[in-house]
């Protein structure tokens, strides 16, 4: 008689009650499988740093007196899918109970759901013993509103856990958001801190990937490789992040430059979403930095609204949208990604750079993702559920609960604004406000028309104009709007011209 317990590559949480003692009738199965390889294309270090963490992950379980079976990409008794993997050991072990953690993926749980259904054998669903909230939290909220007000959530998170309270219903400093102190752009010091993320020899791992025939994308960086593998290296960075650069996180926060690809963000969410680190120390341990004097309130503040806030408030987003967020396309955009989404090669700095460092490290920050590529993508009409897809592939701490209501949502306004307020779009000024990349750009950032126009100038008026029906009566654009009125018509046509023109040879951009 045993328990056959699955743990998944983003359930990596040493904290969950499963673990507090050996249990001599529990084995735990952890499988690296082309059905989580292939069902979107990764890059390299996503694949890497997720089997490293599992393979880590087994190793300590062993080692605390866990019973253990890992299923490696290669091993010969793989069938490289959960059910059939499950199948196999629920046989071997002649388990009498299978168990499983809650996915935070609709396939996930909608596959295992289907599994468990049909198994002759008892099946129990746990909880991940992760998150701040409950999946259907945010859609109690919400009930029966048509838009979803982070800055709600938010208020009620901070309340409910007495964070960052001075009293009852009183934030800290009298404001709840310090939003309006977190925009400034970085002119270059204070100095980026140094990478202080370990390195990790993982070519023989990346050698067995390729070897099994996964296919992948951007920069492995196998024998120098720098995702945090465990919890006590997740610890030890957000230790890091906490002394050298929480003190400037809300000043930069919004920040773009060239000259460096982190500046003042944290990097955790890898360990964030596979669950090495719990959201509550993490936002525990911000909180402690400024009461003890440590950092700004404006800092702690910013950071901590991203994961008590935004974290929180996406997954709920997700929960209540799935099935058929996915596929939402509000302005029915339909052009396929241009070349350079998986080269960085393209003449506007901009995306070249931000782009060039998803490639480079997995990695891109918050305004790049969303103020560059994002804007970007939905001003040129891209197909959403390819942006989707690209992001879902590219990101070291890509998973569908996070990144498709960031993207869709958020960036692409696919669903017709259930969580933005409004489209997050931009012509080069704001580009230009708040980042050095316009100059030294091939692109002209002040003109709309010509061969070395800046491509989003023309985009985001034609934007405007081509959805008038649909935003112009959004609050938040009226000045948008009344811009677009006072526009001479010839004018109009010929940035709309020229948009056309940019949209049918975006991959010469
Ligand atoms: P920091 O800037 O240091 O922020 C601290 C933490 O706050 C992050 O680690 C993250 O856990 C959380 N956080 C910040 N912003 C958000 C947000 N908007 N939604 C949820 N959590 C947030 N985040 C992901 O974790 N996975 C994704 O796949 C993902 N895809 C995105 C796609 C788009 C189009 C956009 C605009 C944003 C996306 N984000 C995603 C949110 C955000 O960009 C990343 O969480 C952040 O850049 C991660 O880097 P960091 O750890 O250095 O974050
Ligand atoms: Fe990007 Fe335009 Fe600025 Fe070039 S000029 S960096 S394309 S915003």
């Amino acid at each position: 008689m045993s328990t056959l317990r699955l743990i998944l590559g983003d359930q990596l949480n040493p904290a969950h009650s499963w673990f507090s003692a050996p249990d001599a009738h529990a084995v735990y199965v952890l499988m690296e499988i082309r059905q989580e390889t292939d069902y979107v294309l990764h890059h390299a270090q996503k694949i890497i740093a997720i089997f490293a963490a599992m393979r880590d992950f087994a190793r300590q379980l062993g080692e605390a007196g866990h019973r253990v079976h890992y299923l490696a990409i290669d091993d010969p008794a793989n069938h490289q899918s959960l059910p059939a993997n499950l199948d196999a050991l629920i046989a071997q072990y002649t388990a009498s109970t299978f168990e499983y953690q809650a996915p935070d993926e609709w396939r996930l749980d909608r596959q295992l759901a289907d599994y468990a259904a049909q198994l002759a054998i008892p099946a129990r669903r746990v909880d991940s013993e992760h998150f701040h909230t409950r999946r259907d939290e945010a859609a109690q909220l919400f009930a029966g509103r048509k838009q979803w007000l982070m800055e709600h959530f938010y208020r009620q998170m901070r309340m409910r856990h007495g964070v960052l309270m001075a009293g009852p219903g009183k934030p800290l400093g009298g404001q709840w958001n310090f939003d309006h102190d977190n925009r400034k752009p970085w002119p270059g010091l204070p100095r980026e801190p140094t990478d202080w993320r370990g390195e990790h020899d993982h070519s023989a791992l990346w050698q067995s990937i390729e070897k099994a025939g996964v296919a992948s994308f951007g920069e492995p960086n196998a024998k120098r490789f720098r995702w945090p593998l465990n919890r006590d290296e997740a610890l030890q960075q957000l230790d890091d992040f906490i002394a050298e650069a929480l003190p400037h996180f809300g000043d930069f926060q919004d920040a773009l430059t060239i000259r460096a690809w982190r500046l003042f963000h944290s990097l955790l969410s890898f360990a964030l979403n596979t669950k090495m680190l719990n959201p509550r120390e993490v936002v525990a341990r911000a909180a402690e930095a400024y009461e003890s004097g440590d950092v700004p309130l404006a800092a702690a503040e910013g950071f901590i609204r991203q994961i008590l806030g935004w974290r929180e408030y996406v997954r709920g987003v997700y929960w209540a949208n799935m099935p058929g967020y996915e596929t939402q396309n509000y302005f029915d955009h339909r052009q396929p990604l241009p070349a350079w989404f998986w080269t960085g090669n393209t003449r506007m700095r901009c995306l070249a750079q931000a782009i060039g460092q998803s490639l480079e490290h997995a990695y891109a920050h918050h305004i790049q993702r969303l103020m560059v590529i994002g804007n970007f993508a939905l001003l040129a009409g891209l197909n959403p559920a390819a942006v989707h897809g690209w992001y879902l592939g590219v990101y070291i701490d890509a998973f569908e609960w996070v990144e498709l209501p960031n993207t869709v949502g958020m960036s692409q306004f696919s669903d017709g604004g259930q969580l933005a307020t409004k489209p997050y779009v931009s012509s080069a000024a704001y580009i230009d406000r708040m980042s050095d990349y316009c100059k030294g750009c091939h692109y002209d950032k002040k003109a709309r028309l010509g061969e070395r126009a800046c491509p989003f100038n023309a985009l985001y008026w034609d934007f405007f104009a081509r959805n008038g029906e649909r935003l112009a009566g959004n609050p938040r654009l009226g000045m948008v709007y009344r811009q677009l009125a006072k526009m001479r018509p010839t004018d109009l046509q010929a940035a709309q011209d020229k948009a056309s023109e940019i949209r049918k040879h975006l991959d010469l951009l």
